[in-house]
């Protein structure tokens, strides 16, 4: 048996692959995180067993023994599906868990999944890049733990000026702090940015500012946060993304 680790995408049950399905249903464990949307656990057989390791007491399950864990079920011999939202190797630690099975000796897969820093632009009718508006795009995150280094926002500054996207996962918490950073390099804090919240989830919610006012516009996790010109064609479009969903 194996242990596959598998993208749910950003939500939206419709958004998983017909991989991630198949093997949602074959599953003899589940191994999820907190964000995982209840209508995919849904989808799992009745005699699968369900674990939360994003929940353990008030805080989550510190990433070695996530991986000690899938190492202990994998040799068990049963069918497990490490469920990671958006894509598993898009700031998801699907990279750690790999090398630890790796290193047990555990046969694995992966099985890529649509990132919400794609799915939510598109729930919000931006198209990350353009022909005439963008042509860079760069998914960074805005929050790094263990000590690691922040990104390096001076460098991406320019990146803006040029006619860039930025996408920005985990940006909520230090939002004030790289806004400020990526005007004093020299982007412009008129700037449009949007933020998408719980985004392809029932109470998905879109806020549009500015980079001069991003560190005080009201945000919750999990949000994706777009940074460029791109947001404006988002406002023509967001009226055909809502009546899309609208006719499902
Ligand atoms: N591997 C995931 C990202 C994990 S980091 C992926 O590919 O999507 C967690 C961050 O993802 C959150 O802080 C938030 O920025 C973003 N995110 C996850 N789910 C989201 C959702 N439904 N709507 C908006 N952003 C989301």
């Amino acid at each position: 048996m194996t242990v596959h680790l598998v993208g749910a995408g950003p939500g939206d049950p419709d958004l998983l692959t017909v991989r991630a399905l198949r093997l949602i249903h074959e599953a003899d464990v589940i191994v999820h995180d907190r964000l995982a949307d209840e209508r995919i656990l849904a989808l799992a057989s009745p005699m699968a067993e369900l674990i939360d390791v994003g929940k353990a007491p008030g805080r989550s399950t510190p990433q070695e023994m996530i991986s000690a864990l899938l190492v202990h079920l994998g040799l068990e011999g049963r069918n497990v599906v490490r469920l990671k939202g958006g894509d598993p190797f898009v700031f998801g630690r699907g990279g750690e868990e790999a090398l630890a099975l790796a290193d047990a000796g555990v046969s694995f897969t992966i099985v890529p999944g649509i990132t919400s820093a794609l799915a939510a632009p598109a729930a919000a009718g931006i198209p990350v890049t353009h022909r005439d508006v963008a042509r860079t795009l760069t998914i960074v995150t805005g929050t790094c733990g263990d000590g690691a280094e922040t990104p390096d926002w001076p460098v991406l500054a320019p990146l803006l000026r040029a006619g860039g996207t930025i996408v920005v996962l985990m940006g909520v918490a230090h939002r004030a702090r790289y806004a400020r950073l990526l005007i004093d390099n020299g982007a412009r804090a008129g700037m449009a940015v949007a933020a998408i919240e719980r985004a392809t989830r029932p109470d998905q919610r879109i806020v549009r500012t500015t980079l001069a006012e991003l560190g005080t516009t009201a945000l919750t996790n999990p949000a994706t946060i777009v940074i460029g010109e791109v947001v404006h064609l988002g406002d023509a479009l967001v009226d055909v993304t809502s009546a899309a969903t609208q006719t499902r």
